[in-house]
Order: structure tokens, then C-alpha cells, then sequence
């Protein structure tokens, strides 16, 4: 890649949440494999980001590449309307089989975001075709569920997008976030906050969403699961649609094959999508009961009324089926115990630095929150330097390794982390 390349790159082309006129630096990569980022000048960067948690297989994995040669010579796409084919079907079939049992309905779309559109407005005509006047969605503090419209009125109302959309955007309400962390112990009356708020206003909250256990762009926090488990009663007790957003936690990343596990709770709508397809192809689902999937083809619309373009797109349903098949035996499961013990012993001795706020770490994932804002472009290519991919955000630096990477490999990452938190102008003081 040349430097006119670069140029072009930063004059005319967007990059997530950065500026047009002060883009951050890019780093043009040109190919990848296994747990490796690989550089036009040749230079490899151990990756500790999946590609935001979504390349657990790591790249160019042999078998999700044969998957899409072989899908690629039957076709690549076809419309899902009046149409259907193997790929989606074989997909569906799994996801019901590996799911918790009940969510039989499937809805394939294109991403993460869209997945939660569709988990609202299921929510919605569900209401409507049971003639309760129910359009308020609650969800967490601190949440973040994407960024189209939908997705963006049920993440953090203090976020900057509340702010900027606010005359456009439905107003939803929102529960304070969970005080206690994983692993600490839990009070009762942690739950006495949130109670009320349901009693005063569940006839018109037709759905609560939320990230289980996990709060990832919010701030990377882990929450107690009995304040999962409690939203789950109250919602049976009133009579509310749980909504589990496992876009980042699916597919064994936190330790347990969903996040809901480790509050053994089953939501009544799911979504999943980033790991879905080992990361190779955009895609992502929402899975729901029957009785929830009749009730709303007996809405107004007799249907649900969504219905994307490259819905089922087969070649994404191959590499996720292909993903699935490398996820068959629990092999995930010792690779997120073993990366879960590596991050746990590298990164303990961080919570001692004096400009460390706390270290956490659940299953394959590890948060070193700082202080201090981070110096994102400074630390970035320091990182770069050091031979690993890290991608910071305002004072959290993170690991999120794909599951097969080395111990070798995540030492590295670990030890580069320590090494950057020694160099100060990596940081805004
Ligand atoms: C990434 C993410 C989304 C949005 O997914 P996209 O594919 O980026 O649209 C939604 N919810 C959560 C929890 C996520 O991490």
C-alpha cells in the first residue's frame, strides 16, 4: 500500500467515531491469520481485540474458508422473500439445538444493531396484537446496544447520541446500573431501586433489554447476576418481555456459553451476532418463543414487519454454520478457562500502579480501567511499536483475544499492556 493510499484513506473515507477533519492515524493491514494482524510493510501484530469480539476461531481459519468457497460456488446470495435455502435452514436448526430451549423462532439479519431493532419491534407488535398501549422499552444506565435508531434510544441516555438526537429519538426509560460487581456478595436491598420503577410503570413497558452481566461500551463493567436474575422475576411478575442483548457476550466469551447462563436465566427474545460467524462475514439473529412469535403474527400487519435485503445472506449462514461446528465439542471452554487464568495472573499486579483505578477479568475477557483518559492515538502506536493490536477507549485499555491465540502470544499482549502504562505520555493527565 502506498502513501497516496493513506492520504486517501484519511481525506475521503469514515472510520468509526472519528473525525473527518482530524482522523486518528490508520494502520493498513493486509492480511491476517491465526491470532496475527499482518501490516503492508510486513510487520505482524499479535491481535487482542477479535476484531470486536468477533474472530474467536482467529483469521483465516481453514475451515470457515473452505465453508465460503464451497457456499460461494453454489451462490453467493439470493433474496430470503418466497425463497429459502441449506444454509439458513442448517444455521436455524443449530442455533435452536445450541440455544436454551423454547427460542424456536429465528430472525436472521444483517447486524448487531438491526438484531436489536428486531428484538423492539417484536416487543411492540407484541403488545399491539395483545391491545395493551405498551411502547416504552426500560433498559440499563451505561448500556449500549448499537447505533441505528432504535438500538441507540435504549443506550445510555447520558452518551453523547442522546444528546445529539434527542428531538428524534423515543424516549425510553432507564434503571440504574447494578452497584455490585461479579463476584462480590450480593444485599437485598441492592434490589429495592429498581422494584419500584417496575411497579410504578410496568403497563407501559412492553419490553426491558439488556447486556447480560456485561457492559461493554458502557465502561466494560461486570455486574452481579442476581440483579440479572431479579429483572428476570420481575419481569415474569409483571408480565414484560426480557430482551437479553449477547451480541458481545455469546459464544462462551465471559466463561459460559451465553451470559445469561450465569444467572441460569432464559430470556423470551435473543440476540446474537459478532462471534456468530466466527467473525468472517456480518450477521446476526434474533431468536424468540413460539407463543411470543404467534401472538405477534396476529398483530394489525399479520406479520412482523421487517424484512432486510440480504436477510439470511447464505454465505454469512455458511461461515456461522462452519463457526458453529468448530464450537460443537467445548473446545471454547478450556481455551476461555486457560485465557481467563493467563489474564487473571498477567494483570493482577496493574491493580498496584498508581494511576490503575481496577483490574477485572471474566472468562476471556480482561479490563484494565485507568485514572486518566487514555491518549488513544499516542498509546495506539506504541502498541503498533511493540508488535500487538490493542484498541483503547476513554481510560480502558482491554483484552478480548480471539480464543485460540498462544499463551505466548497473550503474555506478550499482557506484558506490552504493563509496559504502557510506565509510559506517560500514553496518557491525558
Ligand atoms: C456491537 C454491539 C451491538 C451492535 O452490533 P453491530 O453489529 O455493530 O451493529 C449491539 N449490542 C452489543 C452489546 C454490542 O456489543
Amino acid at each position: 500500500m502506498k502513501d497516496d493510499d493513506l492520504n486517501f484513506d484519511k481525506r475521503h473515507i469514515w472510520h468509526p467515531y472519528t473525525s473527518m477533519t482530524h482522523p486518528l492515524p490508520t494502520y493498513p493491514v493486509v492480511s491476517a491469520d491465526g491470532y496475527e494482524l499482518i501490516l503492508t510493510d510486513g510487520r505482524r501484530l499479535i491481535d487482542g481485540m477479535s476484531s470486536w469480539w468477533a474472530a474467536i476461531h482467529g483469521y483465516n481459519h481453514p475451515m470457515i474458508n473452505q465453508a465460503l468457497h464451497t457456499q460461494i460456488n453454489q451462490m453467493s446470495h439470493v433474496m430470503f422473500g418466497g425463497i429459502t435455502h441449506p444454509p439458513a435452514i442448517e444455521l436455524c436448526r443449530r442455533l435452536i439445538s445450541i440455544m436454551p430451549v423454547g427460542l424456536e423462532c429465528v430472525f436472521l439479519a444483517d447486524s448487531g444493531s438491526v438484531a436489536v431493532e428486531v428484538a423492539i419491534k417484536m416487543a411492540l407488535q407484541y403488545w399491539q396484537a395483545r391491545g395493551e398501549q405498551r411502547f416504552e422499552i426500560l433498559a440499563l444506565r451505561q448500556s449500549y446496544h448499537g447505533d441505528t435508531y432504535g438500538a441507540m434510544a435504549v443506550g445510555d441516555p447520558k452518551n453523547s447520541m442522546h444528546d445529539m438526537y434527542q428531538n428524534y429519538l423515543p424516549s425510553n426509560r432507564f434503571l440504574h446500573i447494578p452497584t455490585r460487581r461479579f463476584g462480590e456478595n450480593w444485599s437485598k436491598n441492592d434490589a429495592l431501586s429498581f422494584s419500584q420503577l417496575f411497579f410504578d410503570h410496568h403497563k407501559k413497558i412492553a419490553a426491558v433489554i439488556m447486556e447480560p452481566i456485561v457492559q461493554g461500551v458502557g465502561g466494560m463493567h461486570f455486574y452481579h447476576p442476581e440483579y440479572l436474575r431479579l429483572i428476570r422475576m420481575l419481569c415474569n411478575q409483571y408480565d414484560i418481555l426480557l430482551i437479553a442483548d449477547e451480541i458481545a457476550t455469546g459464544f462462551g466469551r465471559t466463561g459460559k456459553w451465553l451470559a445469561c447462563n450465569h444467572a441460569d436465566i432464559i430470556p423470551d427474545i435473543l440476540c446474537l451476532g459478532k462471534a456468530l460467524t466466527g467473525g468472517m462475514m456480518t450477521l446476526s439473529a434474533t431468536l424468540t418463543f413460539r407463543h411470543i412469535a404467534e401472538t405477534i403474527s396476529q398483530s394489525k400487519a399479520g406479520c412482523f414487519m421487517h424484512g432486510p435485503t440480504f436477510m439470511a445472506n447464505p454465505l454469512a449462514c455458511a461461515a456461522a454454520n462452519a463457526s458453529l461446528s468448530l464450537l460443537k465439542d467445548n473446545s471454547w471452554r478450556q481455551c476461555v478457562e486457560t485465557i481467563a487464568v493467563h489474564l487473571s495472573s498477567g494483570l493482577a499486579h496493574l491493580s498496584l500502579h498508581p494511576n490503575v483505578k481496577d483490574v477485572r477479568v471474566l472468562g476471556a475477557i480482561g479490563v484494565v480501567e485507568m485514572i486518566q483518559e487514555i491518549n488513544i492515538s499516542q498509546i495506539q502506536r506504541w502498541f503498533v511499536e511493540h508488535g500487538v493490536w490493542i484498541r483503547p477507549f476513554r481510560n480502558l485499555i482491554y483484552l478480548i483475544p480471539p480464543y485460540i491465540i498462544s499463551k505466548e502470544a497473550l503474555m506478550i499482549l499482557i506484558d506490552t499492556i504493563s509496559g504502557a502504562l510506565n509510559q506517560p505520555e500514553n496518557f491525558i493527565s
